[in-house]
C-alpha cells in the first residue's frame, strides 16, 4: 500500500465509523457487518413530536459523552499522511468531527455533523452548543436521575451510539422537555445529519462524485459499505478503474471492487503506514 501512495497518491480517503471506534465511539455494526443497534430514521423523526422528544432526550445525555471522545492514533495518522502528500481530501461518513480536530484538512463530511441543529419548519441554524444549554436550562436534574437507569444497569457513558445517541427508558424521556426553535417555536429541531433513510445534499454528493473522478486511488477506512452512501463512491472509481485500498475490520460490500485489502485495526495499520512515509521522506 506504501508503494502505490508513493507511486500514485494523493488518494482520495472514505472514512467511516471503524474510524472512531478506536476513541470510544462504537460502530452500529459488529465486525461481522450486522446491525447491533437500529439508530432513529429519518422518517421516524419526521413522523412525531413524540419521536423527536425521544431523540433529544437520549441524545441531551449522549452529547456529554460524545463531545469528551479525543481523536485516536488513527485519525492522527491520517492527518500525517495528509501532510506527507500521501492522501489527499477526505470524505467521511462520521459526524462526530474527530478528523478536523486530529488536524486534517479538506474534510467533507458527508452525513452533515452534529456541531450544528436546523429548524425542519423555518430553517434556522443554531449551535448544538446553545441548543444543549438550553435543554440543560430546562431540564434540571435530568442527567443525574437517569444515570444508572438505562436497561441494561451498566453507565450511560457505555450506552453511546455512533450519532451521539443513547438508550433511556420511556418513562425518562416522557419527562424530557425537548428543545423547541428560537424563531418560529416549533418542535422541529434536528441535528444537522443525515439520519438512516434520509438522503445526502445533492451538491455534496455531486462535490465527493467529482473529487472521486478526479482520484489516481481511493482509500477506504473503517467502513463495511453497507451504505450507499459511501458505496457509491466505490462503485464509481471502480467503473473509472481507479485502484482501490480498503482497510477496516471483516468483510465489506465492496470486496469484488477492491483492489487490495487489509483486515486490520486502523490505529496501528495507520501509524505504521505513517511512519513509512516519515522513514521514506528523511532517507
Ligand atoms: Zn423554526
Amino acid at each position: 500500500m506504501a508503494d502505490l501512495l508513493r507511486h500514485r497518491g494523493p488518494a482520495l480517503v472514505l472514512t467511516g465509523a471503524g474510524m472512531s471506534t478506536e476513541s470510544g465511539i462504537p460502530d452500529y455494526r459488529g465486525p461481522d457487518g450486522s446491525r447491533r443497534v437500529t439508530p432513529m430514521s429519518h422518517q421516524e423523526f419526521t413522523a412525531s413530536g413524540d419521536n423527536r422528544q425521544r431523540y433529544w432526550a437520549r441524545s441531551f445525555i449522549g452529547w456529554q459523552r460524545f463531545t469528551a471522545a479525543e481523536p485516536n492514533v488513527g485519525h492522527r495518522a491520517v492527518t500525517a499522511l495528509q501532510r506527507a502528500g500521501a492522501f489527499g481530501h477526505v470524505i467521511t461518513q462520521n459526524v462526530d468531527g474527530l478528523h478536523q480536530r486530529a488536524g486534517t484538512g479538506d474534510v467533507t463530511e458527508l452525513h452533515g455533523s452534529l456541531e450544528e441543529v436546523v429548524c425542519l419548519t423555518c430553517g434556522e441554524r443554531a449551535d448544538r452548543d446553545l441548543v444543549q444549554a438550553f435543554m440543560a436550562d430546562a431540564n434540571p436534574g435530568f442527567a443525574t436521575a437517569v444515570l444508572g437507569h438505562v436497561p441494561d444497569g451498566s453507565q450511560v457513558s457505555s450506552q453511546i451510539r455512533p450519532d451521539g445517541d443513547i438508550v433511556l427508558p420511556d418513562e425518562a424521556v416522557r419527562a424530557f422537555t425537548a428543545p423547541r426553535c428560537l424563531v418560529c417555536r416549533a418542535d422541529t429541531l434536528k441535528p444537522d445529519v443525515v439520519f438512516f433513510g434520509g438522503s445526502v445534499p445533492k451538491e455534496r454528493v455531486d462535490l465527493c462524485f467529482a473529487l472521486t473522478d478526479a482520484a489516481p486511488i481511493l482509500v477506504v477506512l473503517g467502513s463495511s459499505l453497507k451504505v450507499m452512501s459511501g458505496y457509491r463512491f466505490v462503485r464509481r472509481a471502480a467503473a473509472h478503474g481507479i485502484p482501490i485500498v480498503v482497510i477496516t475490520k471483516g468483510p465489506t460490500r465492496g470486496d469484488a471492487e477492491t483492489t487490495h485489502r487489509i483486515d486490520a485495526p486502523l490505529g496501528v495499520t495507520l501509524s505504521a503506514l505513517a511512519a513509512d512515509f516519515s522513514h521514506a521522506q528523511t532517507a
